[in-house]
């Protein structure tokens, strides 16, 4: 079945067509760990895994790379302002490369967590400067730089594309811009390649480079970084919406302009987590982390399950009641799971029929530019339709939660971690209660209870539960 992806460069829904037949190349911005990340950032990570597991699903391999953004980072997008790492340093007390490993590491464990599949590798800024350096020269080689007092910048002036993803009018914000914008920059749009370390202070992170020493500038990481792994031109590139007009901006100027090849074929952008008074952003200060869920009470797949709920392009707005009532779906369905591999009940005639419907039905919503509200509505449906045996309705539901991923087979794991010594005894009484000996039989079920199980009899033999 074919795979429809919302194409940001573009602004249209398009048949995926990967470069490499089988193969899907992709690069997803990681978080800056200057901080912890919030439950916002955790959308869009959640988002990137729905569509890598959309991708899996339908057959791809998936070659995935995810930055970690450790190097010191303006706070403002205009290339201004004070160095988030710097900042996050003098908050902490700690060295910038302690903050980093922190952080990370941090990022990596609620990450896994919500059960996020790991990208193929990880990459840190500060291990590829040699790249980013590499990729400057390349574009001052071919005369897209420019020197000021404060480092080297791209300018933007010299692409007639600069701006597609986010369709910017360049030239109305050239000319609304000349008054109120002073810099040496020679286009309000052009942006640092490489920023001067301050010449009366050393910085933490800084290195040298043929322009003097200092550190790149934001964007070129993720330009370098996914040239050496995934080549010049790859498939799928992907962010949160506030990155479009930037971010994503400036790594298709640079690594168009340095390779000369279309850098990226389909852009997707996750819309954001919302509170009550606009977006969730680490720079407001008080932030809900995953770790504030979970002090609540709720599980971080409770948090997935949420973010399955809204499609990836509409705004989400958070809030204690619906993740309340994600929960309680949440756990509703694995009530019906459990009930299901315990009754295990026959279907009727035709069962493997409405079975396949199901699964296209679900198959059309995913590949449906990842519509993930419907997939879900898909296997509820499967969950009341009691005409399909329980047998295949698990296997449908399994299935199904491989893009999911809410685990929902693990419970079975749980199930059938039962003790040698407990089954022997059940067996025991089940040969009790064959041959009447119901007196032994009773002695048998308490003892199976002392070892905090509970066994109950059922037409083919019985059944253990955990007490
Ligand atoms: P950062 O650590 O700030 O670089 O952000 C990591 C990722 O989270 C980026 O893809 C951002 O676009 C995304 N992001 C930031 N804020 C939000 C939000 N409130 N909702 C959803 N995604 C967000
Ligand atoms: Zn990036």
């Amino acid at each position: 079945m074919k795979l429809y992806l919302f194409n940001t460069l573009g602004r249209t829904k398009q048949e995926f067509k990967p470069i490499a037949e089988g193969k899907a190349g992709m690069y997803t911005c990681g978080p800056t760990v200057y901080n912890y990340q919030h439950i916002g950032n955790f959308r869009t990570f959640l988002f990137e895994d729905f569509l890598k597991r959309v991708l899996i699903y339908n057959g791809y391999e998936v070659n995935h790379i995810m930055n970690i953004t450790d190097v010191g980072h303006l706070v403002s997008d205009a290339d201004e302002g004070e160095d988030k790492m710097e900042i996050g340093s003098a908050r902490t007390g700690k060295t910038v490369w302690e903050i980093a490993e922190y952080y990370t590491k941090v990022f990596m464990e609620d990450s896994e967590a919500l059960n996020i599949i790991p990208p193929t590798r990880y990459t840190k800024a500060t291990d590829y400067i040699k790249e980013q350096i590499e990729m400057i020269k390349c574009l001052e080689e071919k005369g897209y730089t420019y020197i000021t007092t404060d480092g080297v910048y791209f300018d933007t002036s010299l692409l007639s594309d600069y701006g597609k993803l986010a369709q910017l009018d360049v030239e109305g914000m050239q000319e609304g811009s000349r008054v109120e914008f002073s810099s040496e920059k020679r286009n309000k749009t052009d942006f640092a390649l490489w920023k001067f370390s301050p010449k009366d202070k050393k910085r933490q992170m800084e290195w040298d480079s043929p322009w003097g020493t200092g550190f790149p500038g934001w964007h070129i990481e993720c330009s370098a970084m996914s040239r050496k792994f995934l080549g010049d031109t790859f498939d799928i590139h992907c962010g949160g919406i506030d990155h479009i007009p930037v971010h994503h901006t400036n790594e298709i100027a640079q690594s168009e302009a340095c390779t000369g090849k279309p850098f990226v074929n389909y852009w997707l952008h996750g819309a954001f987590l919302e509170e009550e008074d606009g977006k969730m952003s680490k720079s407001k200060g008080e932030f809900l982390r995953l770790k504030t869920l979970t002090d609540n009470g709720f599980s971080p797949l409770d948090f997935r399950y949420l973010c399955l709920g809204t499609h990836y392009r509409k705004r989400m707005l958070f809030s204690w009641e619906l993740l309340e009532s994600a929960k309680n779906s949440l756990e509703r369905l694995r009530q019906n799971i459990k009930r299901m591999r315990d009754e295990n009940l026959p279907g009727r005639e035709g069962e493997n029929q409405r079975a396949e419907l199901y699964r296209t039905d679900f198959i059309e919503s995913i590949n449906d530019d990842l519509n993930m509200p419907q997939a879900l509505a898909v296997m509820w449906e499967v969950v009341r339709n009691n005409t399909i045996s329980d047998k295949l309705r698990l296997e449908l539901i399994y299935d199904f939660d491989r893009v999911f991923g809410l685990e929902l087979e693990k419970e079975k794991s749980h199930l059938i971690e039962i003790p040698d010594e407990v089954i022997e005894l059940a067996e025991n009484r089940l040969r009790a209660r064959t041959e009447k000996n119901f007196k032994l039989a009773d002695e048998l079920r308490e003892k199976i209870k002392s070892m905090g199980y509970e066994v109950a009899d059922k037409k083919d033999g019985y059944e253990l539960r955990k007490l």
